[in-house]
């Protein structure tokens, strides 16, 4: 028998959240987010609940290849562009368009030889300074891809450093609406935060939206809005199962480095789940579990292959036992992503994406 750990990715649970993005931005097309293979659920096992969106967008070259494999036709932006000029000779065979944030990537498509010209997306950096052209500098890169034969429509865009919290997007968008005011294209500025906590304002909904994290059901936000304060569904399960009981008396300690110790007699679970699976090395004492659709805490420190856990909460539970470490037990009680993320100074991003190749993964 396989060891038992399993991740379950919930293809219904994606659909629901897309639609749940949508009606936050309901006039804007929608772009899903994949990248880092959906964001570690996997591009093909996500694909068909995520054919009603409106274009499909990524950063690896590869992973756009794969969606063009699985048949689709309709728009794939590439978020970080050309990483070389010959990624333009893939962008015109498979008909990508991308993002163009630095001279070197215009550079690169005026040498261009192609029949058809590229869309793209310029890209601006309005304060969150990784990729893009300052607001001073962007009228002049517009109005040098607009003078190239190889450059067809230019849309506009830009990203949010703090679209989840307290700072917001307001500066930013000043920022980039003054630069762009009157060039003629589309806008895309919104990602997963801004879509729900500021998906209202007509001016952050736009003609595009970047929906991510919001598809695979954790909050953009927690916890000051918890995944099911948002209508999100969780869209990936790692569930594992007890393999031994262990009981302990009043100083008893668990595991390496004795991070606990029992302060009077007390049941605990072996899981067959360790960081060599994902499941974060710093979730520290007290990190919510499920067993047997019962919430219960870990306890010690988080090693390879194993964690511990309090079986208080479940006295009968056994070896065999179901474990939920994330997503939805088979009761139907649900372990937020993100609580665990948080639990480990985490998001709920980083989780998903750093599932790790060793465990099977099966869909519902
Ligand atoms: C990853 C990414 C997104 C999606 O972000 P979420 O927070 O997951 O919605 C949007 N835009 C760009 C440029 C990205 O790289």
């Amino acid at each position: 028998m396989p060891r038992p750990i399993l991740a379950t990715i919930h293809p219904a649970a994606v659909q629901h959240n897309l639609e749940r993005a949508r009606r936050a931005a309901p006039d804007a097309r929608l772009w899903a987010v994949v990248k880092a293979n959906a964001y570690g659920h996997g591009i093909e096992r996500v694909f068909e609940a995520l054919r009603s969106a409106d274009g499909i967008a990524l950063l690896d070259l590869a992973e756009a290849q794969r969606v063009r494999q699985l048949g689709w036709r309709g728009p794939i932006l590439l978020l970080e562009g050309v990483f070389e000029p010959r990624d333009l000779e893939l962008c015109s065979r498979l008909s990508l368009w991308h993002v163009v944030h630095c001279e070197q990537q215009i550079d690169w498509l005026a040498a261009h030889k192609t029949q058809v010209p590229q869309r793209v997306f310029l890209k601006m950096n309005s304060g969150m300074n990784r990729l893009g052209f300052t607001p001073g500098r962007y009228r002049s890169a517009w109005a040098r891809l607009n003078a190239l034969p190889q450059v067809d429509e230019i849309s506009f865009m830009t990203h949010f450093s703090d679209a989840d919290s307290a700072r917001g997007i307001a500066h930013q968008l000043q920022a980039f609406e003054q630069a762009t005011q009157d060039l003629p294209g589309e806008r895309c500025i919104a990602n997963s935060a801004a879509i729900l906590r500021h998906g209202g304002a007509a001016e952050v909904r736009l003609d595009w939206v970047r929906a991510g994290i919001v598809l695979y059901g954790s909050a953009p936000d927690h916890p000051e809005r918890t995944a099911a304060a948002w209508d999100l569904q969780p869209a990936m399960t790692l569930a594992s199962r007890l393999i031994a009981v262990q009981q302990l008396q009043a100083g008893d300690s668990v595991g390496y480095g004795s991070r606990f110790m029992a302060d009077g007699p007390l049941r605990i679970g072996v899981v067959a789940c360790g960081y060599a699976d994902g499941y974060p090395r710093h979730a520290d004492t007290g990190t919510p579990v499920l067993v047997g659709g019962v919430r219960t805490r870990t306890v010690g420190r988080v090693s390879m292959d194993m964690i511990t856990v309090d079986l208080t909460p479940v006295p009968d539970a056994g070896p065999g036992a179901e474990v939920t470490l994330w997503g939805r037990a088979g009761n139907g009680a649900l372990l937020p992503i993100d609580e665990v993320a948080q639990a480990a100074g985490t998001v709920g991003y980083e989780l998903m994406c750093a599932l790790a190749p060793r465990v099977p993964v099966t869909m519902d």
